[in-house]
């Protein structure tokens, strides 16, 4: 017998004929002799829906009162769920993040996961029950509900299935596992059947959405087994080939395989760009600029520094696009005069292009053949940025499904190529 946490997303819940569906294949592990606990998302669109009507009476909603609505989505899904279960006949009870003890710091929006209680997940699963829980959701020590950012449901499941020690945790989506790229952006995208933890961490850190970034995170510190695999398939399916199905998150690299340079390519749409222009070149001045920026709560991604010229340089960095306005405007009223810019300029219709391979680290000549993959489309890089298993590039916006399908074609990774 095994413990099983399984998440389903938006779009696997996202009808009252899916919540069945979802039932039926619980249903199915727990007759194999499994304990289950499942863990769900809002259906899909719900949280965009309660999310904008926050925003129409708050343009900049209150984060305590925005987790208070962005939460409930999740509570009618495991609500219906364990109906659904009952229905089909099997016991099951559902729980919010409050009331199942899943602890977070008060980070409102983006709240990270401190500590879960087991007792009463594992009282029902000793009693036969299937556990529902809610995704996306916690609670701070002073009792406030909490949220864990957009895709916090994988994170909810992740760190459930670590506290729990599951002996694996299912990530159903609307996709058959994790894919080369996108395959939504690029159809010739192919399925692995594995990923490395490091390469899942970086393809999800700039901008796959397929896995939370902190789900791996939790994954990798906690030595979770898992599995992102489709909940689209008949529910039916035998479980033996369910449980091969999909792509298997691993911890160690297989040295037998030939791996590809580059596994993936992963991008993020909603960057922008901004520019201090002409700063004087002297001790200090990244880190006051950064400063202010950090202080507004405001993340920095790409940060690139010129070459002095008569003891002046450009500094320019990226951040979210939904921050540019306000760092934009922090800049200009509270930087620019003090440190003696020029000027603040911007763009804030860029997007980040990355390419992820653990094979990058004993291949020569990989950004290289990035750059002139772009270079031949006629797309002009605006900034670089490299780890031992990655390359990204800051492209504009526009051009971002053209170098997807250029850099997916140019390294092989389109599915008839393989
Ligand atoms: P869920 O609601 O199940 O959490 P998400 O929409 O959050 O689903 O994530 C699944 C989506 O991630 C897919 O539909 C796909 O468009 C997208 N995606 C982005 N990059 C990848 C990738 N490399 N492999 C598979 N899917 C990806
Ligand atoms: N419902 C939340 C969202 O849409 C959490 C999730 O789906 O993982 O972001
Ligand atoms: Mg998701």
């Amino acid at each position: 017998m095994a413990l099983i946490v399984q998440k389903y997303g938006g779009t696997s819940v996202g009808s009252v004929e899916r919540i069945k569906n979802v039932a039926r294949r619980a249903i199915k592990w727990a007759d194999a002799g499994h304990q289950v606990v499942v863990v769900v998302s809002a259906m899909s669109g719900e949280t965009n829906r309660l999310i904008a009507m926050a925003r129409e009476i708050q343009p900049d909603p209150d984060p305590r009162e925005l987790d208070v609505v962005a939460s409930t989505g999740e509570q009618v899904s495991i609500g219906l769920l364990a109906m659904a279960l009952k229905a089909q006949g099997r016991e099951a009870r559902s729980y919010t993040g409050f009331q199942v003890g899943i602890r977070t710091n008060s980070a409102f929006t983006k709240a990270r996961i401190e500590s879960i209680d087991q007792t009463r997940m594992r009282a029902d699963l000793d009693a036969g029950m299937i556990v529902v829980v809610a995704g996306f959701q916690g609670v701070d020590d002073a009792g406030n509900i909490t949220t864990l950012g957009r895709g916090g449901s994988d994170t909810s499941g992740v760190a459930l299935a670590a506290a729990l020690g599951a002996d694996e945790c299912l990530i159903y989506t609307d996709v058959d596992g994790v894919y080369t790229t996108d395959p939504r952006v690029v159809p010739e995208a192919s399925k692995l059947s594995t990923i490395t933890f490091e390469e899942m961490l970086e393809m999800a850190s700039l901008g796959s959405k397929v896995l939370q970034t902190r789900s791996v995170e939790f994954a990798g510190k906690y030595r979770v087994r898992l599995r992102v695999l489709s909940s689209l398939t008949p529910w039916d399916i035998p479980l033996e080939q369910e449980m091969r199905s999909g792509t298997l998150i691993t911890f160690e690299e297989d040295q037998t395989m030939e791996r590809a340079v580059v596994s993936g390519i992963a991008f993020a749409r909603d960057e922008a760009k901004i520019t201090v222009v002409r700063v004087p070149d002297r001790p200090g001045i990244a880190y006051q600029i950064l400063s202010a920026v950090g202080g507004a709560n405001i993340d920095v991604d790409m940060i690139v520094q010129n070459q002095s010229v008569d003891g002046y340089t450009d500094f320019s960095f990226t951040v979210g696009r939904g921050d540019y306005a306000r760092t934009l405007d922090i800049l200009k009223t509270s930087i620019q005069a003090h440190i003696g810019a020029k000027d603040i300029i911007g763009d804030p219709k860029a997007c980040k292009v990355s390419i992820v391979g653990v094979g990058m680290r004993s291949h020569a000549g990989v950004a290289s053949k990035m750059f002139r993959t772009l270079s031949e489309e006629g797309i002009n890089i605006q900034m670089i940025s490299t780890s031992e298993i990655k390359v990204s590039v800051l492209i504009e916006e526009k051009y971002l499904e053209l170098a997807v399908r250029a850099l997916h074609k140019a390294f092989d990774l389109d599915a008839q190529a393989s």
